[in-house]
């Protein structure tokens, strides 16, 4: 039972997670990931990032992943690729019950992130990998020479919207209001793209299929027009939800269901801590997430030092 039992159990293998561990373990405490898929967590289906600091060149998302797993695995942290599917925080003990075993632990990170908001239109999920992607760095090859839709106004549509005019004939890029979301650093490469075609106020109300998506309909939200747009592929970029269901009712969150943890990290329950794109915060980038991580790893130390007797 004793070597199912950590110091620090950290739920998500992300840029915050991995930071945590990294800081936890660099200060001698026995540290478990628990990661469903891959390490790197939502950077692993990014082509490119541009924004974190150290990489003038940037560095591709799943390489940066893995780099943080082996920066924290060389001072002694462990992953272990299976999926957490309860857990029982209050104790003193922690307990964290995954697919393939039980763990104990007395402090537990929670950097479980977010995954993409669906459109919520009939077909979507069977459509689903024969259409309809959240992941443009993913399936972007697929359509390679044909016309796709980005549905959305962020960072992630209009980054989704480059990656794919360089890969992609047309690409259709359709938001429900005539202005966007993203970063002013998006709009002058955007303006240069000239397959992509702005489709403002508009919202996709059906998507048109047969086996496979054909096409999407769209209304103008200020004509009442609808307009149908023939395509390969529809990307959804329409923002995130956070990855919490595991911890309702033990952890307290927001409305949208983001953990409540502050600057400090710490959640209404001690011992427990939460780090990412899963926290209540303003803005959720990589170096966020893993700012969010070191700090995770202080107020652990502290916590050992206070509660637990060091
Ligand atoms: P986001 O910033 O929340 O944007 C979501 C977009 O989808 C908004 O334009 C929103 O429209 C639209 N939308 C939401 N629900 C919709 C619906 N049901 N139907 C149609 N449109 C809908 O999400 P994100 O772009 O995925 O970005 C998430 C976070 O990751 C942000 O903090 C972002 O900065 C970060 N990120 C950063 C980078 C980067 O810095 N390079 C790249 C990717 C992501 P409205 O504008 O009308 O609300």
């Amino acid at each position: 039972m004793a070597e199912n039992l950590y110091d620090v159990i950290v739920i998500g293998g992300g840029p915050g997670g991995y930071t945590a561990a990294l800081y936890a373990a660099r200060a001698n405490l026995s540290v478990l990931v628990l990661e469903k898929l891959t390490p790197g967590g939502q950077m692993g289906t990014t082509e490119i990032i541009e924004n974190y600091p150290g990489f003038p060149e940037g560095i591709g998302g799943f390489e940066l992943g893995m780099q943080m797993k082996e920066g924290a695995e060389r001072f002694g942290a462990v992953t272990k690729l299976s999926e957490v599917v309860s857990v029982e925080l209050s104790g003193a003990v922690k307990q964290v019950h995954t697919q393939d075993g039980d763990y104990q632990s007395h402090t537990v990170v929670l950097a479980s992130g977010a995954h993409p908001r669906e459109l919520g239109l009939p077909g979507e999920r069977e459509l689903r990998g024969r259409g309809v992607s959240y992941c443009a760095t993913c399936d972007g090859m697929f359509y390679r020479g044909k016309t796709v839709v980005v549905v959305g106004g962020g960072n992630t549509a209009v980054a989704d919207v480059l990656y794919l005019s360089r890969l992609c004939k047309k690409v259709y890029l359709v938001h429900r209001r005539d202005e966007l979301r993203a970063s002013k650093v998006y709009l002058d490469p955007l303006q240069k793209a000239e397959n992509v075609e702005f489709v403002w106020d508009s919202e996709v109300k059906e998507l048109l299929y047969g086996e496979t998506v054909t096409g999407v309909r769209v209304k103008n939200k200020k004509t009442g027009e609808d307009r149908e747009l023939s395509c390969d592929g529809v990307f959804v970029a329409v923002g995130y939800i956070p990855n919490s269901d595991l911890f309702k009712g033990q952890v307290d969150l927001d409305e949208s269901g983001y953990v409540l943890a502050g600057e400090s990290t710490k959640t209404n329950l001690p011992g427990v801590f939460a780090v990412g794109d899963l926290r209540k915060k303003p803005l959720r980038q990589v170096v966020t997430a893993a700012s969010d991580g070191a700090v995770a790893a202080h107020f652990i130390e502290e916590y050992f030092t206070t509660s637990i007797g060091g």
